[in-house]
């Protein structure tokens, strides 16, 4: 079995680590005994995104962001939402979340628009949200724990369309505002969560392949590998997280 990932912007999307969730993937497929492979996708460039299993493009901040918006609307757009639209699995953090939304007006009030396939909006607020978060999730199946690190100005709120990844323990989350964190909608998950995401976050790693497998081959079943480094790293960002003034 093989997985092709598409890496969107790596140079330009590339905040607190996001590329480590790129090394996930490959690293705990090949543990499967899946073979991965990873194909950078960068401005200007079209691809037909139906091919990839999974996408992935990290954070970045809006000068990024506003090259991005116009690549979008020239290059990539519409193949990109469509590859989500039929399912693709697809993981957005923080400034690539918010591009897969409708629009996010930053706080200069200038309006970058985004692909528009998250039921999702985001404007920029006065202070950064910025620390450790844990949020209760429960994308899986059954409520399992997400922690990781979020920095950004914009707040973003979720429409009749969305749902929240998952509920903030800790931290602010989409908007320090509704207690939610995240987006799902079909494979695709939006989130706010640098650190990186998916190294101390190995369950949801796993899902995400299993969904890609599954929407390729059929059934597939996750072998149980050996997480103890992961659990540790996950329990001592879930203590710094607790130490967070109230927020
Ligand atoms: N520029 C966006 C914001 O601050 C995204 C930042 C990020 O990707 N960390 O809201």
């Amino acid at each position: 079995m093989k997985i092709l990932i598409c890496h969107l912007y790596p140079e330009l999307m590339n905040l607190y680590g996001d590329r480590g969730n790129i090394i996930s993937f490959v690293r705990r497929a090949e543990w499967m005994g899946v073979t991965a492979e990873t194909d950078k996708v960068t401005l200007g460039e079209e691809r037909d995104f139906s091919r990839y299993d999974i996408l992935f493009v990290g954070g970045g901040q809006d000068r990024e962001q506003r090259l991005i918006c116009v690549d979008f609307q020239q290059v990539k757009g519409k193949a990109l939402a469509a590859a989500i639209e039929s399912g693709a699995v697809t993981l957005a953090v923080c400034g690539g979340y918010q591009l897969l939304g409708k629009y996010y007006k930053t706080g200069a009030g200038e309006v970058l628009n985004g692909i528009g396939v998250l039921d999702a909006w985001t404007v920029a607020g006065t202070r950064r949200l910025i620390g450790n978060v844990v949020i209760e999730s429960g994308i899986c199946g059954e409520m399992r724990t997400i922690v990781g690190f979020e920095n950004h100005s914009g707040q973003t709120f979720l429409g009749p369309g969305a749902a929240a990844l998952g509920k903030v323990r800790h931290g602010f989350g989409n908007n320090g505002q509704d207690g939610l964190e995240g987006c799902v909608y079909k494979n695709c998950v939006g989130t706010y969560l640098h650190g990186s995401l998916l190294p101390k976050n190995p369950w949801l790693t796993d899902h995400l392949i299993k969904k890609a497998l599954e929407r390729k081959y059929g059934e597939f079943e996750v072998p149980a590998l050996d997480d103890a480094l992961e659990a540790r790293a996950h329990e001592a960002a879930i203590r710094r997280a607790r130490q967070r003034p109230g927020v």
